[in-house]
């Protein structure tokens, strides 16, 4: 059954549209992820979606409570919506345990002590709580600012970029618990970002969103082996466009380097990565460029080389 839905939500800004016709329906607890480039739409989304912002038209549902925007409701928002952002939104002058208990300075203060222990424990944060924020790692203090959007129980989660300040492995660290945590709490929860990596290890299904729009849908194999426009197979790798060939692509681990062959290139540049080295390859038809994977680490700026790849690993990509 539909939970939280968002029907045909459209916004535009002055002349700019920033979100076109965008409809989603999410069941209880479900986790999806928004992928798309900056400017494509998701942060117009989400503050539409939490009723921070006025859409344009459409509508948004929760369960079937309409969600009023901004102009149709006394104070903008709702307990029962949560967003997060990349910036922290903590109070710097008090401690993490007091960050957590604010959103429920108005409860019962049984209850107010039990949840804030309870998130405390959940998020790891018991030997933390004496600290002011300042005195975290930016994964922590982005955990204690999820905790505290949590403290009220909201049935909706709603995540723009929160990782966008964290190192890598803070960031792996956290989507990892994270996971867990929500999965366990039964939010319902929509997570924004221009990382296609980070929203995979968060979610099972994505939606790619380019200029306001759903492009596709699917999750990472459908989404990887099926691209269906070029945008949505840049945000798994750089592609390579075959020359005397319409709209056919192929990718750099899909490349093969032999010494002899048909489509012949010579080496441009040559970088050392963890699993093997990167080349930029300049065909010798055309004067292309292509990037291409050499996990072997046999070719040197200036070799000449020739390329090969299969035809049933060739992407067929519209604009
Ligand atoms: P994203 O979060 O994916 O970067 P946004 O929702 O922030 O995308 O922006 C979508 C588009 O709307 C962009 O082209 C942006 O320039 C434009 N936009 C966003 N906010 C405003 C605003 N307050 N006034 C005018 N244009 C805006
Ligand atoms: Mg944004």
């Amino acid at each position: 059954m539909t939970y939280f839905s968002l029907r045909k939500v459209s916004k535009t800004y002055e002349s700019q549209t920033a979100l076109h016709e965008f409809s989603l329906d999410l069941d209880q607890g479900q986790m999806i992820a928004v992928v798309g480039e900056s400017g494509s739409g998701k942060s117009s989304l989400l503050r539409i979606a939490a009723g921070l912002m006025n859409q344009s038209s459409g509508e948004v549902w929760l369960g079937d409570m309409q969600v009023l925007s901004p102009s149709q409701k006394l104070v903008a928002g709702y307990d029962e919506i949560k967003l997060i952002h990349q910036d922290y939104q903590l109070s710097q002058s008090t401690t993490i345990e007091e960050n957590i208990a604010r959103p429920l300075l108005l409860f019962d203060p049984e209850y107010r002590k039990s949840r804030v222990e309870k998130l405390l424990r959940q998020f790891g944060l018991e030997r933390y709580r004496e600290r002011l924020p300042r005195n975290l790692s930016g994964g922590q203090q982005q955990k204690v600012a999820i905790a505290q959007a949590l403290a009220v129980e909201p049935e909706v989660l709603l995540l723009d970029e929160p990782f966008s300040h964290l190192d890598t492995i803070q960031k792996h660290r956290l989507i990892f618990e994270l996971k867990e945590l929500l999965q366990e709490s039964g939010t319902t929860v929509v997570f924004v970002t221009h990382d296609l990596d980070d929203a995979l290890k968060l979610t099972d299904t994505v939606l790619i969103l380019q200029k306001g729009k759903i492009v596709q849908k699917g999750n990472s194999r459908e989404l990887c082996l099926h691209p269906k426009t070029r945008y949505v197979a840049r945000l798994f790798s750089p592609i390579n466009l075959i020359p005397d060939r319409f709209d056919s692509y192929i990718r750099p681990a899909d490349v093969r380097l032999r010494t002899r062959g048909e489509l012949l290139g010579h080496v441009i540049d040559q970088r050392f990565l963890v699993h093997y080295n990167s080349l930029l390859i300049r065909l010798k038809n055309g004067g292309e460029v292509w990037e291409v994977d050499d996990p072997a680490r046999k070719y040197q700026i200036g070799d000449r080389v020739y390329l090969h790849f299969d035809e049933e690993q060739v992407l067929l990509l519209r604009s």
